[in-house]
């Protein structure tokens, strides 16, 4: 298309859809968990809605719901008994949750749980985690995969600071201390640097943004302990753990409470809504109860509210997260399968129906200087780019820049699909030369 003409920058209107290697694609329709091109062509999907369409594409759960609430209106910025209900449900599950406050996004909700650690301590540094990505906050777009490079450790293993975007002064990332994921030390080594100016610690309780990273046995519980004994808060991202794996979110799973908690994605199934929850304690610095803003013309709608109330309901038996386990063993199999057939060392690990696929290498990675280290981007981005153009799958093993990107499964995955696409995977392996990096 003519540059001059175009008035979507890149032909999107949002960011993202422009996926790497393949540019975009214009849709007209979605149904369970794939995607119709204006061609008529469909394709199977494994980004759902980078995460957010846990229950597929066109869930009648979310779909009734939303077509009731728009019975009355708008109901644009006021408080209704959905509300109240939500807040109830959502604190009844999550054990970080005794009080809840909405937003529109997973960065808004970081964001402020940032500000609410400040507020709550009076001390101004955050620490966070090499290759976990909060959103696009100028404070938090640090040391991630969209970053040059992984930083260069520094003494006492702190990482040189690497903004993951032009367009941050330097000078924004100044509260703003980046480790390496599973670095015990380097942490420890943090708050002993920056004594008492530590204001919490923000993580991905599964570093989701890199492929899959786990963290270390019991690493978790040492960075709570940590940050309880130093008087900082621990928040937990939980924008793309949360109610993926179980209603609890990933703070269940792993035993560890956090002081706060940001959700976003999967809360709203598929509809604009984030939350940020934690303790009472916590909480109650935000208006009214105290100083801190956290508002906008946005939050609660709604529409979204009514839809995350049902998505909750719908999850609580537990059903669709068992589905969605047993969907991820299977593809975690298949993708085995095939990789070891084609000679291709990896490491595949899944937490919530996202499965991170680390080519060029059979052993976990622990940290993202691992990933860049071992991830033969070329021969990610050809394989991807043959899976889209030739084999009609969309965002199936999409590299990042120098990680992957987790592959992303719904309720309305079936196991043919699966199967099918690991057919497609041996197939398409057959026609790119595998070179480890
Ligand atoms: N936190 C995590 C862990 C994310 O993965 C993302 C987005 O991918 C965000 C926060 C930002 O969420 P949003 O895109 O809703 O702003």
């Amino acid at each position: 298309m003519d540059c001059l003409k175009e008035t979507r920058v890149g032909n999107v209107l949002s960011g993202w859809n422009h996926l790497s290697v393949v540019g975009p694609i214009n849709v007209q329709n979605t149904a369970g968990a794939r995607v119709q091109l204006s061609s008529g062509e469909w394709r199977d999907d494994y980004i759902m809605g980078w995460g957010s369409c846990l229950l597929g594409h066109d869930s009648p759960v979310i779909k009734n719901s939303i077509l009731k609430a728009l019975e009355r209106g708008f109901l644009q910025q006021y408080e209704t008994d959905e509300h109240r209900l939500l807040s109830e449900r959502f604190c009844a599950v999550v054990p970080c949750a005794e009080k809840l406050r909405l937003v529109n996004s997973g960065l808004e909700a970081t964001m402020y749980a940032t500000r609410i650690a400040r507020a709550v301590t009076g001390r101004r540094i955050i620490i966070k985690f090499e290759g976990h990505f909060h959103g696009l906050n100028d404070s938090l777009t640090w040391n991630v995969d969209s970053s040059p490079r992984s930083g260069a450790l520094l003494a006492g293993r702190e990482l040189e600071r690497l903004s993951g975007t032009v367009g941050i002064p330097d000078e924004f990332g100044n509260l703003t201390v980046s480790v390496s994921w599973n670095d015990l030390e380097a942490l420890e080594n943090a708050f002993e640097k920056y004594k008492d100016d530590v204001a919490g610690v923000i993580l991905e309780p599964v570093a989701l943004n890199i492929g899959c990273i786990r963290p270390d046995e019991g690493f978790l519980q040492n960075v709570r302990a940590l940050t309880s004994r130093k008087g900082a808060l621990l928040i937990f991202d939980e924008v793309l753990t949360g109610f993926r794996a179980n209603i609890g979110g990933a703070q269940k799973d792993f035993g560890v409470v956090p002081d706060i908690a940001a959700f976003g994605k999967a809360f709203g199934c598929g509809m604009p809504i984030a939350g940020i929850a934690g303790k009472a304690e916590y909480m109650d610095v935000i208006a009214p109860r105290g100083p801190v803003q956290v508002s906008g013309t946005n939050t609660g709608r709604y529409l979204s509210v009514s839809a995350a109330l049902a998505a909750i309901e719908h999850l609580q038996d537990g059903t669709v997260h068992r589905h969605i386990a047993a969907l991820e063993s299977r593809l975690k199999a298949g993708l085995r399968d095939v990789f070891d057939k084609h000679h291709i060392p990896c490491h595949i690990d899944g937490y919530g129906g996202r499965i991170g696929v680390h080519i060029g290498t059979s052993e976990r990675p622990r940290t993202m200087r691992e990933i860049e280290h071992f991830y033969p981007i070329d021969f990610a981005q050809k394989l991807f780019a043959l899976l889209s153009r030739e084999y009609n799958l969309y965002g199936f093993l999409m590299p990042l820049s120098y990680c992957p990107e987790p592959v992303t499964l719904s309720a309305s995955h079936t196991t043919e699909m699966l199967a099918d696409a690991c057919e497609r995977l041996d197939s398409a392996l057959k026609r790119v030369q595998y070179h480890a990096k």
